[in-house]
């Protein structure tokens, strides 16, 4: 059997690539490994799926901190309106949640996975499940089919590799096309965990004094070998019994991947009252105190933090909590203080590739037509989705990511049936 296109992988890049190829009135088989199309889109958003997200597109390209610029001219064709306007039209509608996230209003990935399915059967898109591709068939500078596990070879003017990266392989996603892409001449970029949480050899997590403490809006910084911000992120963050998680450590994960090159352990900067100045927290406390002169320290500051962490604090202060306020030492309320603006710890990694969101790395975007999601080192092929060298922060991003790369792949390798 011979097809205009095949798609090979069954998450959301390879889905949209399939239906964008079909709707250009090419022939199209869309193999997946697995027994279910979208399995990962289906965990996405702890089941809720976070399917895109509201913001502007500069702001979207500003949150995607892998070659999220790359995807200017993919957003010109496609982009997170039209993928709000795509699901619409589909009847699954989608909601907006903070920080512009979307999710569809049934709070249910599989609506959207389902709807993305139902889209392909009427194009008659022919689907095969339970198939593993093994590798791509390259003629000379062109690239002809695939060849199965099982040995079998099928042909195609054109082939879209949408097998995602490595992230949570259970899913399906274990990283088959990076040879696939290295035989074509590509260039690989070092693959590594990202928007994954952080690991602390610090003693206190250790010792898990603050296991479980849930901060809400702090920042959290990522420090260079100079003790400069590399990057800042205000979110919430929580202590773990391994480190920190939570969307702003996430979201300096791919910053310390980069650091613990340069450096090992990298020292983060914590910021527990971002909207105060380092003056303004000293009259805080100052008044606080001076409210409740005969209160231990303990008492007297309850409402600055909670128990738990007020108490590290206070002990990494070298101040008593339950000393009386009117006795504490001026000079350690100020090393108090200054801890809740900027406190600093060691973080010597980051959870694998089981725990990411998303995998940094990946098929260079150099060796790609920007406005295609073409190869360069070989006709008739495309990448799209997690395998290119893109990452974005949780909130939307990376599905996006593949949407977007998928709709441009399926759209100008669908056109190629038709001028081949
Ligand atoms: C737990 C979790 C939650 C997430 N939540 C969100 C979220 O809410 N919002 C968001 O934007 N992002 C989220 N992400 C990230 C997002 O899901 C991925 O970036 C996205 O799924 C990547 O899409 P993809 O199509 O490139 O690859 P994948 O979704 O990984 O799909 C690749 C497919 O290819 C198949 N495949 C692999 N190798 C072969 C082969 N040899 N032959 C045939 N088929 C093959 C796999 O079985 C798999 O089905 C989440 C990630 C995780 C792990």
């Amino acid at each position: 059997m011979k097809f205009d296109v095949i798609v090979v992988g069954g998450g959301p890049s390879g889905l949209m690539a399939a239906i964008q190829a079909a709707k250009r009135g090419a022939a199209v088989l869309l193999i997946e490994k697995g027994q279910k199309l979208g399995r990962k889109l289906i965990l996405s958003g702890g089941g809720r799926c976070n399917v895109t997200n509201r913001r502007p597109v500069d702001e979207i390209i500003k949150h995607i901190p892998g070659n999220g610029r790359f995807l200017y001219s993919a957003f010109h064709e496609f982009n997170n309106e039209d993928i709000i306007r795509f699901f619409e039209n589909l009847g699954v509608s989608l909601k907006e949640e903070d920080h512009g996230r979307m999710f569809p209003v049934s709070n249910d990935a599989r609506s959207v996975a389902e709807a993305l399915i139902h889209r392909l059967k009427q194009l008659n898109v022919k689907i095969y499940t339970n198939t593993t591709v093994k590798k791509l068939i390259y003629e000379k500078s062109a690239t002809t089919g695939v060849i199965l596990q099982s040995g079998e070879k099928i042909s195609a003017k054109a082939v879209i590799v949408a097998v995602g990266g490595k992230a949570v392989p259970r899913t399906g996603s274990t990283g088959d096309g990076y040879a696939w892409a290295k035989d074509a001449g590509h260039t690989i970029t070092e693959l590594y965990p990202t928007e994954v949480p952080l690991i602390s050899e610090e003693t206190f997590i250790k010792q898990r004094l603050l296991q479980g403490i849930s901060l809400r809006d702090v920042s959290l910084s990522v420090l260079n070998q100079k003790k400069k911000p590399v990057i800042t992120h205000q979110m919430d963050m929580i202590f773990t019994h391994f480190g920190i998680s939570g969307p702003a450590a996430l979201r300096c994960s791919m910053f310390v991947q980069r650091e613990l090159k340069k450096q090992q352990p990298v020292m983060m900067k914590l910021d527990l009252f971002p909207e105060l100045s380092s003056a303004e927290i000293m009259q805080k406390v100052l008044s606080l105190l001076k409210n409740s002169p005969k209160k231990a320290l303990k008492n007297a500051l309850h409402s600055l933090e909670q128990e738990k962490l007020l108490l590290f604090l206070l002990a990494q202060a070298e101040l008593d909590p339950e000393q009386v306020c009117q006795q504490a030492s001026p000079k350690r309320l100020e090393v108090f203080c200054a801890l809740l603006k900027d406190f600093r710890f060691f973080v010597s990694g980051t959870l694998s590739f089981d725990k990411a969101f998303v995998t940094g790395g990946g098929v260079s975007v150099k060796e790609i037509i920007p406005q295609e999601m073409a190869s360069k080192c070989k006709d008739g092929l495309y990448f799209c989705g997690e395998i290119l060298d893109i990452n974005g922060y949780t909130g939307g991003y990376n599905i996006t990511c593949a949407l977007v790369t998928g709709y441009v792949a399926g759209e100008h390798a669908g056109e190629r049936a038709y001028t081949k």
